[in-house]
């Protein structure tokens, strides 16, 4: 099923609208601010979470229509190849978690923890919009894959979050849970709000190198019908109209995942949900998308 969001108009000049400036490029702000969240915010909860050890999980944010650009100071910095070209993001604009980045550090050094970038107009390479203090995070060509992926859809998402969900990362050291029906059974029976809000189930892919271009790959293609896909032995990466929904499209599976564990642990073996049970959700899920709230 391929999931399809509903846009959200930003206003241009309106409380959603980004300057750049506040990464540094005119100086001075120290609040990374970005629609749907704020970056600062987002990474307290990953580190609330526990998911967040040393510099694990990154962010991205597309910000192309909000983006107040210094033109005078993107000149002055050099093109770097990106290795692979990816045409639907020629000119696209980018806020991005540095390579080695501590989510816990984000808050405090904005500039130091997010770059951002402009693709160049072929789509084969990017330029730094600021100083390059350390360049893009290391899974950069899954956040742009993931990006291209949705601009070719016309995707109204626009923030991308990889993190470590401890829980659910633990299914994955289950072959049981290595199958993505057996994995959605599980995360539906476990929590009536999986369902509700994540009615086409979370994607998967089997374990693959991290950073790797097959990872980047295999993740946008699951994108296709998903807006979560958990990664094997690894963690998750989610999408979103702003960083707050992917982190929440995480967050929620994760509490399914923490509940069965907490089930098993104990000795105790979870019912789950029963067909009859899930079928009935559907009006709540109705009721949810009225409100605009999700899908
Ligand atoms: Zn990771």
């Amino acid at each position: 099923m391929v999931w399809a969001g509903v846009p959200r108009p930003i206003q241009r000049g309106g409380p959603d609208w980004v300057r750049l400036s506040v990464l540094g490029c005119a100086g001075g702000a120290t609040r990374t601010i970005i629609p749907g969240g704020d970056a600062g915010d987002l990474a307290r909860l990953l580190c609330e979470r526990g998911w967040a050890e040393r510099n694990a999980g990154n962010i991205s944010v597309d910000v192309t229509e909000l983006a107040a650009i210094v033109r005078e100071e993107t000149d002055r910095h050099p093109l770097v190849p990106l290795g692979l070209a990816y045409p639907d993001m020629a000119g696209r604009v980018i806020l991005i978690s540095r390579s080695g980045a501590r989510m816990r550090d984000v808050s405090r050094d904005p500039a130091g923890s997010m770059a951002a970038i402009e693709i160049a107009p072929d789509g084969s390479a990017y330029r730094a919009l600021r100083e390059a203090a350390r360049p893009p995070t290391s899974e950069f060509c899954v956040h742009l894959r993931v990006h291209q992926s949705l601009r070719m859809r016309s995707a109204a998402q626009r923030a991308v979050v990889h993190t470590h969900p401890t829980e659910l990362t633990a299914l994955t050291q289950a072959q049981d849970y290595c199958e993505q029906a057996k994995l959605n059974d599980l995360l539906w029976g476990m929590h009536p709000e999986v369902k509700v809000f994540i009615p086409e189930g979370v994607g998967f892919v089997p374990y693959l190198r991290p950073a790797s271009e097959e990872l980047a790959e295999a993740t946008a293609a699951a994108m296709e019908g998903h807006r979560v896909v958990v990664w094997e032995k690894h963690g998750a990466i989610a999408v979103g109209r702003g960083l707050a929904e992917a982190f929440d499209l995480i967050d929620t599976p994760n509490k399914s995942a923490k509940i069965y564990l907490l089930c098993r642990s104990a000795g105790l073996r979870p019912a789950g949900l029963t067909e009859t049970e899930l079928a009935e959700l559907k009006e709540v899920e109705q009721f949810f998308k009225s409100l605009g709230d999700d899908a």
